[in-house]
């Protein structure tokens, strides 16, 4: 097993703020479950495991397989099969973790217990949430679960990411795809950009005569010139980007008829990825760990609610501010709650530290790029350091590019080994 400070040298946070007394007393008897089984629960679960192995931990996520988004995009455009995203919790359980492959449907945070869909009761002494995201069905006008079926989301992957590779490939060459891309906060920031990259790859290869149209709710996105110069490059008039001031935003579909509506356009597209409007999963909002944002408020240090003392949110459901919501950023929130959780059971204040952010996205399949941000807890909020991170150069040229593809590919393989492995 790892030492305690090569564990903290892990986590990819701030060297020299973390106290490494050690553990005991009532954390050696303490209980916490985690709710959700994704990159940010599994990972807390695991760190808790390794930092404060006394502690008991039960992980309560419904599914067997996980499906992971990252790299789903290379499913949607032919270049991976949705096998090498599907992981299970064989490694979650070797680490010393009960996993109870359950959904939370209840949490009493006085009485301290969640309910199981069995009924079952679990006791605990603190609680992690993490339930990532659900769909807010019909925030988009006529977005609905019926309409996902015609127009998928592929924001969830499994299904729907197959859902909108069959309809890419049954396209006829000549036809329209269009991407509605949604306002901000949502999950993956630069995920809508990226994928529209990979789509234009298979497009140009298997139906040069297509057009990729992206309607977007905003003006900026993450990584925009670099994106823009890499379509310019890449896929010249396939890909059309719009945003808001052009009056892109998406308004309203009608997925009967299979048309896409704007303030004052209307488009028939033959593919429409519909990526909608977001919010924490259901759990956050039952628990009353959600405010009117549909995310769950956090004091930024400790991960801990600020609705609900003893119960802590990580990951895309909870509010960390300048972090976007990613899987690099939940596996960081996993294991800094972790070492937070443990010294709260202990009696000791939390560590203030920092945590890293590294978000790669392909324009091609050997053809990267990156943003990388460090954050700290200011007050409230967790802030990105100034003068620290940044994204990959404009002038990098193509092996720089395809070096980020490596990396990518690395770290894609690193975090699901360090989470599932
Ligand atoms: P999830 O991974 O969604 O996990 C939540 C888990 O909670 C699920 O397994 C769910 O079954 C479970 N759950 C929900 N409700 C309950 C309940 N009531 N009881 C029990 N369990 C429950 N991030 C990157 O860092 N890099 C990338 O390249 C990248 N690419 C992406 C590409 C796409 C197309 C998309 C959509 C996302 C991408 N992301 C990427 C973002 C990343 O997938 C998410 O940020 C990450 O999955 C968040 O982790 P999480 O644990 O918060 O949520």
């Amino acid at each position: 097993m790892k030492s305690r400070r090569h564990f903290v040298r892990d986590l990819g946070i701030g060297a020299g703020a973390v106290s490494l007394a050690p553990l005991a007393g009532a954390a050696a008897a303490a209980r916490v479950v985690i709710v959700g089984g994704g990159f940010a629960g599994a990972s807390c679960a695991r760190a808790l495991r390794e930092f404060a192995p006394a502690i008991q931990v039960t992980l309560v996520e419904p599914k067997k397989t996980y499906t992971a988004c990252p790299f789903s995009n290379l499913v949607i455009a032919g270049q991976r099969g949705l096998a090498q995203q599907e992981f299970d919790y064989r490694g979650v359980v070797r680490s010393g973790v009960e996993v109870l492959h359950r959904s939370a449907v209840d949490i009493d945070p006085v009485g301290r217990r969640v309910r199981l869909d069995d009924g079952a009761e679990l006791a605990y002494d603190r609680l992690v949430v993490a339930p990532g995201i659900e769909i807010r069905w019909g925030a988009l006008e006529g977005y609905d679960e019926a309409a996902a079926e015609r127009m998928p989301h592929a924001w969830q992957a499994g299904a729907q990411t197959l859902l909108l590779r069959r309809q890419l490939e049954a396209m006829p060459d000549g036809g329209l795809a269009v991407i509605a891309a949604p306002a901000a906060p949502y999950r993956c920031p630069p995920g809508p950009y990226e994928r529209a990259s990979l789509i234009a790859a298979y497009l140009k290869r298997a139906k040069p005569r297509s057009k990729l149209l992206i309607l977007d709710a905003k003006d900026s996105f993450s990584k925009k010139p670099l994106f823009m110069q890499g379509w310019k490059q890449l896929y010249g008039d396939l890909i059309e980007w719009q945003g808001a001031s052009d009056g892109a935003a998406p308004a309203a579909v009608d997925a009967g008829g299979m048309r896409l509506l704007t303030d004052f356009d209307e488009f028939r597209p033959d593919v429409a990825n519909v990526i909608p409007p977001q919010r924490a999963g259901f759990i956050a909002r039952r628990a009353d760990l959600s405010d009117a944002s549909g995310w769950c408020p956090i004091v930024a240090r400790s991960f801990e609610s600020t609705r609900q003392p003893g119960i802590h949110v990580i990951g895309d459901a909870a509010i960390a501010n300048a972090m976007p919501k990613s899987a690099f950023a939940a596996n960081a929130q996993g294991k800094l709650c972790a070492v937070q959780v443990a010294r709260l059971l202990a009696g000791e204040e939390p560590v203030d530290t920092t945590l890293l952010n590294t978000c790669y996205s392909y324009v091609d399949t050997d053809y990267a790029i990156s943003v990388a941000g460090v954050y700290r807890p200011q007050g409230d909020s967790w802030r990105s350091l100034d003068g620290a991170g940044g994204t990959s150069p404009l002038d990098a040229d193509a092996d720089a590019r395809r070096r980020e593809a490596d990396y990518a590919a690395d770290w894609f393989d690193t975090i699901t080994g360090q989470v599932f492995g």
